[in-house]
């Protein structure tokens, strides 16, 4: 059953773009929040190059470590 194993395949691919467009939309409605791009637990600024790359990220590099 190779076409089911392709679609269950597909499936799971899709609902992990899904949960990332999430994400994303999620990191989007927060752009104009003037806390946007601080970092949630120590306040710090994120760098601009990690925020474009993972927008949905809230953490800076040492507090998501
Ligand atoms: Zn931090």
């Amino acid at each position: 059953m190779a076409s089911l194993t392709n679609q269950g395949i597909a499936m799971n691919s899709m609902s992990k773009a899904r949960l990332r467009l999430g994400q994303l939309e999620h990191a989007l409605a927060r752009i104009d929040d003037p806390e946007f791009g601080l970092c949630l637990n120590g306040g710090e600024p994120i760098a601009l190059r990690r925020l474009l790359a993972l927008p949905e990220k809230v953490l800076c590099v040492d507090c998501a470590e």
